[in-house]
């Protein structure tokens, strides 16, 4: 776990007056929330007040002052008193409510920023040992309020106060922590075929299915379609939909409905289950994390096999294979150019490889931009680079050549001793005309020809060799 010190501590001075009244409304609105799903007798089925604070706090630890928590401890209070709950009561669930938040929080800040974000698998394991310990300190100081509230015994206020914040923390946490904005389903930006909304219809129909057909083991049944779509859709996405089963489940769970008649203890199955729901809810989150890291990586293992990473110009495989596709569909004429930059070994010779490296970034970018939109630009290796320019007269071809030359001539690279380093290269053309069959190899090397034609004839010029 990595420290970042500067973030988690809690400041004295207080931040704008905009931070206290957000952190006191959306606590205030979320206590309500909670109160009002209260069962009689119970504590609050979904509580979500302490995971949203604890989230807003991670997410924003600007947030974390002072005076915002105290801000939160207010609207706790708030809330409760406003629905008929006495002060002594109602100071005791808010003490409970804002150590389990403090906990979790101080965890959080010394976990990796991408664990904050549940972006590496094992950080559902770091969400699961902080949700565990930041519900089992509220419930060791809730423990003693849930039994002058509900007159049950300490052992039953610590595990129902431990359950209820463990299975909010683990379901409330995600979609927040893993938020990255507007996601494109909800600005109705992307619109999903069918096939692509089949795991979530899938999850529809088997959250009825285990709503209708019930039995002990009735809750579990959607877990295929969650997992479906932890394959299929992003971490937020997943998150959100495995919010969803879940609160779905615990109120089927808390309201009656249920698969499961709970006759001998109903407490001790009701506090059993709604474990069960939140750990499931863990198994997607992690397939969802798995598949996003999977994805990030073939990204840049892709972005790593297509460019080259001097340039930026396509590596020498992508262009190759590029330029056959290119010249197969072309319809008109097409120009295939070859680059060496001129006696660029001294270059490395007198001022050194780095800034030969930095001579050779410079004038792959600036040959690159000199191509045209559609223009095909690649590094065939060491410093030379080849181009394939569709449909173009020998005249244009000519004119992007003499474009690429003109901006490798003007190319500056300042040394470190202050010396300005400045190049130029030699350009070969080959052309093929519509009609003409002549392969891609072939062409590449009548470039080529062209290319030591340039060279023979005294560098920083542009040689064409036509078709015999
Ligand atoms: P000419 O005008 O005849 O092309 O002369 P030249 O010196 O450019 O040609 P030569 O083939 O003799 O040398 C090419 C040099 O390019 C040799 C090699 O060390 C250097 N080179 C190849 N790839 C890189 C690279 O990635 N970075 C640096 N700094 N040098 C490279
Ligand atoms: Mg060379
Ligand atoms: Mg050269």
């Amino acid at each position: 776990m990595k420290t970042s010190p500067k973030t988690y501590s809690v400041e004295f001075l207080s931040k704008p007056l905009t931070d206290v009244l957000l952190v006191a409304t959306v606590v205030f609105t979320a206590s309500l929330f909670g109160i009002l799903s209260r069962p009689v007798g119970f504590l609050a089925a979904i509580w979500p007040a302490n995971a949203i604070l604890l989230a807003m706090m991670v997410r924003n630890p600007r947030l974390s002052t002072l005076t915002n928590w105290l801000a939160a401890f207010v609207a706790f209070i708030a809330a409760d008193l406003i629905t008929g709950n006495n002060f002594d009561i109602s100071l005791r669930l808010t003490i409970a409510n804002i150590v389990g938040a403090v906990v979790g929080y101080q965890l959080f800040m010394r976990l990796a920023p991408e664990d904050r974000e549940l972006s590496r698998p094992i950080s559902i394991v770091c969400l699961l040992a902080i949700s565990v310990l930041a519900a089992a300190s509220a419930a060791a100081v809730g423990a003693g309020a849930a039994l002058m509230l509900f007159e049950r015994s300490l052992i039953v206020g610590f595990t129902s106060w431990f359950t209820t914040e463990l299975v909010n923390m683990l379901i409330i946490l995600p979609p927040i922590l893993t938020w990255q904005g507007i996601p494109d389903w909800l600005r109705g930006r992307r619109h999903y075929t069918f096939f692509e909304a089949l795991p979530v219809i899938s999850l529809v129909v088997l959250t009825l299915c285990s709503q209708i057909i019930g039995g002990p083991g009735a809750f579990a049944y959607p877990i295929p379609a969650l997992i479906w779509c932890a394959l299929s859709y992003s971490l937020f996405t997943t998150a959100t939909l495995t919010l969803c089963f879940s609160v779905i489940q615990i109120i089927a769970l808390v309201h009656g409905f249920q698969y499961v008649t709970l006759r001998d203890d109903p407490l001790a199955a009701n506090i059993s289950l709604r474990i069960a729901i939140a750990l499931i809810a863990l198994g997607p989150l992690a397939v969802a994390s798995v598949n996003a890291a999977r994805e990030e990586l073939l990204e840049r293992l892709n972005h790593a096999a297509t460019f080259d990473s001097l340039t930026g110009a396509l590596s020498r495989g992508t262009f190759l294979e590029r330029a056959e596709a290119m010249l197969i569909n072309a319809n008109g004429s097409v120009a295939v150019l070859m680059l060496d930059v001129d006696h660029f070994k001294s270059i490395n010779d007198r001022y050194g490889h780095f800034v030969g490296d930095q001579v050779l970034a410079q004038v792959g970018n600036a040959a690159m931009k000199a191509t045209r939109p559609g223009d095909l630009f690649g590094r065939l290796g060491g410093e030379e680079f080849a181009a394939i320019l569709p449909g173009v007269s020998e005249e244009e071809a000519l004119a992007v050549a003499e474009r690429i030359r003109l901006a490798i001539e003007s190319v500056r690279v300042r040394h470190p001793d202050g010396a300005i380093v400045s190049t130029s290269a030699s350009l070969g053309l080959s052309l093929k005309s519509p009609g003409n069959t002549e392969s891609f190899l072939n062409l590449l090397s009548r470039a080529d020809d062209a290319l030591y034609l340039a060279k023979e004839r005294g560098r920083n010029c542009i040689e064409i060799k036509l078709a015999a």
